[in-house]
């Protein structure tokens, strides 16, 4: 990986306001990416690649990253991005939107990175459920979103969100299968281990 083309990346999209994953975000995940050193990322919400081209430098020697996005302008980006960070190899983006795409994938993941629309939080948990490894990871960007879900907002246009992303960690928290975790980092990350026994 190319790591001053990195810099320029992530210089670039802040410049343009693209919401990137944030350092300390990023932190906790290069963590747990580090423990696993997963064969495939699946990851939901691409933007300009800057997370993907991140999460490429913890893959196994021949691992890979699938990722999806639905704006065209960014796919472009994101590919120009991968090129220049030198890890195309590693990184595959399918552009559309992912609750079309999703259904049609049939891998097996390691990680499964969410960080798109938030009210789609619950749909994108059933697909990475689904594709999930054994002792795969689901880790969900913005759950908190800005103190949202967890305090009594309930207003305007963000309300659908607010309540899916309810909904979403609710169903994290029910399902026997997962051990979860919310980590007060950036804008709230999700991680739920799929537990071994069982
Ligand atoms: N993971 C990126 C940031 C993603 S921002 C990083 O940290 O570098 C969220 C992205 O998800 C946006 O670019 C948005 O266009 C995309 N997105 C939102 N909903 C989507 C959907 N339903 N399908 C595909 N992409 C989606
Ligand atoms: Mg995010």
């Amino acid at each position: 990986m190319n790591r001053s083309e990195l810099e320029k990346i992530k210089k670039e999209a802040l410049e343009n306001k693209i919401p990137i994953i944030m350092d300390d975000t990023l932190d906790e995940i290069a963590k747990i990416l580090k423990e696993v050193k997963p064969a495939k990322i699946l990851e939901i919400g691409t933007a300009v690649g800057y997370s993907a081209i991140c999460f490429s430098e913890y893959l196994q020697e021949d691992g890979s990253i699938d990722t999806i996005e639905r704006d065209e302008e960014r796919v472009i980006k994101a590919k120009e991005n991968i090129r220049k960070a030198e890890v195309e190899d590693k990184i595959n983006i399918y552009f559309g939107d992912a609750v079309e795409i999703l259904p049609t994938l049939n891998c097996k993941y390691d990680i499964v990175f969410i960080d798109a629309a938030k009210g789609k939080y619950p749909i994108f948990l059933k697909e990475g459920l689904r594709m999930l490894n054994d002792n795969g990871i689901i880790i969900a960007d913005n759950v908190l979103y800005k103190g949202y879900v967890l305090s009594d907002y309930n207003k305007h246009k963000q309300r659908t969100a607010v309540r899916n992303l309810r909904e979403f960690l609710k169903e994290l928290e029910e399902n026997p299968e997962l051990e979860t975790t919310i980590l007060e980092v950036g804008d709230g990350l999700a991680v739920a281990r799929k537990r071994l026994s069982k």
